[in-house]
């Protein structure tokens, strides 16, 4: 060790290249520092010998600031944030595991628990997007050789199923046209034939634009034996939605959209039943990163002990907490009848332009995802451009079964006001124009 250290302060005369280079250097910075005791053991060996050999193929040339584009962004999701998540988020980050981020993470639990209408403890928000929580909803509920009924109008429904396959269960797929809804008679005659352990559905399918109506969808679970367990990843905070009342065992969103937070962590609330059913599962939960019964503890749901889980992406938590509170400031209903509003206001401006929305009947219209029929002789995909390219102004193309059939707008948190409506209306009032459609 000494004599590594001596070779450090001599310089390193036998390396070749870039090594000399940088053993100049290093002997610099040492000769510069009083605080080298004359012989400190320095192992410097290791990284010499790995000196000469990086590869400077993808080495960035010009590191610069990054300049993002800044556009509005009126697509399915994400949204733009509230100016003050943002603003929350690049405040300096804390310790995940200390006394102030577990104060963040509480105030967090309680804004998530107004937005779901939930009292129940087990109420947190996961580090991932809305796909994870969606996987994590499978991966806690769902055992090899389980049974899920699952509403499939659209990607979600697909890729819930698709996800239960892979673990193993059973998916038995009510498939309805995009577009459309399922009956209560539809849900009942499925659940009381399969007695599922879990009925999915997604609240909004934000790749055709429908809502799904619940009333009485619960209590139908309850009374079969089966979780009910719903994706709210484009409603939640723009369209009613009850958790308790409503009896959802499982339910999880996105940050992204109605919440207008950036993505990164996604609410998620289990009911007392959901809980007992993971913690009586006959094997673990098969990921140790979303097994609920591990994540929760960080969160403060299984006792006063918070141990180490994982690192969150304590920003996001910093920018969640402040959307949370801005939606608490503006009032669930409040925001419910904004983007009620601001979606009547969307389809009186669009009808005036010949246009028609892809969803026929007008209750299953979804007020957060908008969803237009292409008509005849347009090129979505222009339009798409134009809009981009002259109003600076993201709209979205269908996803899954409606791509190139529909165009889809959001309205979603933020981003949700009569001024941002005027805007998608103009863009397309002259995109229509620039294709000789009107
Ligand atoms: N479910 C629905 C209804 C969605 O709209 C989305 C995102 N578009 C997701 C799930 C997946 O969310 P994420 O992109 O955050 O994984």
């Amino acid at each position: 060790m000494q004599a590594v250290a001596k070779n450090v302060r001599q310089g390193v005369n036998a390396l070749h290249g870039s090594t000399a280079v940088l053993g100049a250097s290093l002997k610099k910075v040492f000769a510069s520092s009083a605080s080298l005791p004359a012989e400190a053991e320095i192992n410097e060996s290791y990284v010499q010998s790995q000196l000469g050999y990086v590869s400077d193929a993808h080495k960035v040339t010009a590191p610069s600031m990054l300049q993002a584009p800044d556009y509005l962004l009126m697509g399915p999701g994400p949204s733009n944030p509230y100016p003050r998540a943002e603003t929350a988020m690049s405040r300096k980050i804390i310790a995940h595991m200390s006394p102030y981020c577990y104060s963040i993470m509480d105030e967090i639990q309680e804004g998530l628990k107004y937005v779901l209408q939930t009292e129940s403890k087990y109420t947190f928000g996961l580090s991932a997007s809305g796909g994870a929580a969606m996987e994590t909803t499978v991966a806690n509920l769902m055992e090899p050789g389980d049974k899920a009924v699952i509403s499939v109008a659209g990607i979600w429904g697909e890729r819930f199923a698709e996800k239960v396959r892979r673990k193993g269960g059973i998916a038995i797929t009510l498939d309805k046209e995009s577009g459309e809804t399922l009956s209560f008679e539809e849900i009942k005659a499925a659940v009381e034939e399969h007695k599922p352990k879990v009925f999915f559905t997604t609240h909004g399918e934000s790749s055709s634009g429908t809502r799904q109506n619940l009333e009485g969808v619960g209590e139908l679970c309850a009374a079969n034996g089966t979780l009910l367990a719903v994706d709210t990843v484009c409603t939640l905070g723009g369209e009613p939605f009850f958790t308790d009342k409503w009896g959802v065992d499982v339910v999880y969103s996105g940050a992204q959209k109605c919440i207008g937070c950036p993505p990164g962590l996604s609410p998620m609330s289990f009911s007392e039943k959901a809980i007992e059913a993971v913690k009586a599962r006959k094997t673990p939960v098969d990921s140790f990163s979303f097994d609920i019964l591990e994540v929760g503890k960080q969160w403060g749901m299984f006792g006063d002990a918070r141990p180490y889980h994982h690192t969150p992406p304590v920003n996001i938590l910093f920018a969640m907490r402040e959307a949370l509170n801005i939606m608490a400031e503006e009032g669930l209903q409040a925001s419910w009848e904004r983007h009620n509003a601001c979606h009547n206001q969307l389809w009186a401006g669009l009808s005036e332009l010949g246009l028609k929305p892809f969803v026929e009947k007008a209750e299953d219209r979804l007020s957060t995802v908008n969803c237009i029929a292409v008509p005849e002789g347009v090129d979505a995909a222009v339009l798409i451009k134009h809009a981009f390219d002259k109003h600076k102004l993201e709209i979205s193309g269908g996803l899954g079964r409606t791509a190139g059939k529909i165009w889809r707008i959001g309205l979603m948190g933020y981003n949700c006001t009569p001024r941002n409506v005027d805007s998608v209306i103009a863009a397309f009032k002259s995109g229509l124009k620039e294709q000789g459609y009107l």
